[in-house]
């Protein structure tokens, strides 16, 4: 298999010669994709159209042939024959470049270009969006930044060096503005992908920033070579807890659900795509400590969830009822291994399990990013998740209205998720967090 690193960050910031000299050391292939989309802006404006205009870039690309040639001096660039590589390298190529990238065709044209050479060769792939669509799944990720201020002098000296006639001042607002196009543009916009490393380069030299890059990138390959992929470990269904343990928690559920009933104007909805049965995972967004006593008011089901230890040590009461409602503690950076084993020792026993996918509870309402523990432990356990989107409206304190909602099961294994490769729990964590980002958004769009 071949060893891709995605390298991103902002314009200037050094990637292309720190890509290079690290890639020269470690005997990998380097791509300058920026190369690519250059190339693209040069053709356009050579034929006289306009790089902002995205029909006639449209229309232009069917006439483009794009290659890379690997010479002693390094990489050239090809377009349609010419070694266009020199000539890529002005400002007024680099602004229509980012033009050019805001469209997604261009983007699209060019994907299969680079997705190719990484499958085929060890790879220094170096943009803007590599870590986060073109080789989402690259063993190592690296994200380069530096002030603009620094971006700036270097591009200058870079330019004066080249005899070109430039200003400073100019340089500097024309990466503020490429920074800005290129992190506010719909498709796929500069941003850090979850899992990079980021290495910041402001006054550090050159030759630093190269070692700080070989040894991420030596770190990360050796790090996930040792990862090993988690077995699955399916558990069995079937309702375990024993019956006088059943008896208790639905008399406590009911008491509950009659004080929380004169407390807030409580609302169920989806109640049919709750399981009967045991040992299923409820994925909710989180909006505040009573959660889980929320979400298992309605179902008749027994339930289990973790919490943070310090949880544990609020107050007598609020700890009877949390334990009560199957809470079990986590002591904070154990998260790993011990709440999977956790979770799995409970999903045996029948219980239903409930996971907050963000980990932390939203201030504002709105669903915050997953993590990809939720997907980790439905894909050892091959359990369904049924995704709960809560949501609470005005900010009264007494009889607040707020609506648990529950949505369709989601199948680990009818989404193609049988094993618990990286790749396989990204895909079920998404499709785990889109379900409750539509179940809590269906309040907005209501209104
Ligand atoms: O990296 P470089 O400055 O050569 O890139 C030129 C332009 O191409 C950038 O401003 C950016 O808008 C675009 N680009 C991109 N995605 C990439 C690489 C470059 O959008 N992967």
């Amino acid at each position: 298999m071949s060893i891709n690193v995605a390298l991103d960050g902002p314009s200037g910031a050094g990637k292309s010669t720190i890509a290079k000299a690290a890639a020269q050391k470690l005997k990998y292939l380097y791509v300058d994709t920026g190369a690519m989309y250059r190339a693209v802006a040069l053709y356009v404006l050579s034929c006289g159209k306009k790089t902002d205009n995205a029909q006639e870039v449209i229309s232009a690309l069917k006439n483009i042939e794009i290659s890379l040639i690997h010479t002693d001096e390094g990489q050239r660039i090809i377009l349609n024959g010419e070694d266009v590589s020199d000539k890529i390298r002005t400002p007024e190529i680099s602004m229509a470049a980012s033009q050019v990238s805001s469209i997604p065709e261009t983007r699209e044209f060019l994907l299969s270009l680079q997705k190719n050479l990484a499958r085929e060769n060890n790879v220094i792939m170096d943009g803007r969006d590599i870590g986060t669509v073109v080789l989402p799944d690259a063993q190592v990720k690296i994200f380069l930044t530096a002030s603009c201020e620094e971006r700036a002098k270097r591009r200058y000296k870079e330019l004066v060096e080249r005899g070109e006639n430039v200003v400073y001042d100019d340089i500097l607002r024309d990466i503020e503005q490429r920074d800005y196009n290129d992190i506010h543009r719909e498709i796929a916009p500069l941003k850090k992908a979850e899992d990079a490393v980021e290495i910041d380069t402001t006054g550090i030299c050159f030759e630093k920033a190269v070692s700080k890059v070989i040894w991420t990138i030596k770190d990360s390959v050796a790090k996930f070579s040792r990862r090993e992929i988690p077995a699955v470990r399916p558990v069995k269904k079937g309702n375990k807890t024993p019956l006088w343990k059943r008896i208790a928690h639905e008399f406590l559920r009911l008491v509950a659900k009659a004080i929380y009933h004169i407390y807030l104007d409580l609302h169920f909805e989806g109640l049919e795509n709750v399981p009967k049965d045991g040992s299923n995972i409820f994925a909710s967004n989180h909006r505040s400590y009573t959660d889980p006593i929320l979400i298992s008011l309605k179902p008749k089901v027994m339930f289990s969830f973790m919490a943070k230890e310090e949880l544990f040590k609020k107050n007598i009461f609020f700890t009877a009822v949390i334990k009560i409602f199957g809470a079990f503690p986590v002591a904070r950076g154990k998260g790993g291994a011990e709440a999977v084993d956790m979770s799995l020792e409970r999903l045996n026993k029948g219980y239903n399990l409930v996971i907050f996918p963000e980990g932390t509870r939203s201030r504002d309402g709105r669903v915050l990013k997953g993590k990809t523990g939720v997907a980790l432990v439905a894909a050892m356990a091959q359990v369904p998740v049924i995704p709960v989107g809560i949501v609470f409206e005005g900010n009264i304190k007494f009889r607040r209205k707020v609506t648990v909602r529950f949505g369709k099961p989601i199948i680990p294994k009818e989404i193609g998720v049988d094993d618990c490769s990286s790749k396989k729990l990204r895909i079920l964590r998404n499709e785990i967090m889109a379900s409750i980002t539509e179940l809590v958004e269906e309040n907005v769009n209501k209104l």
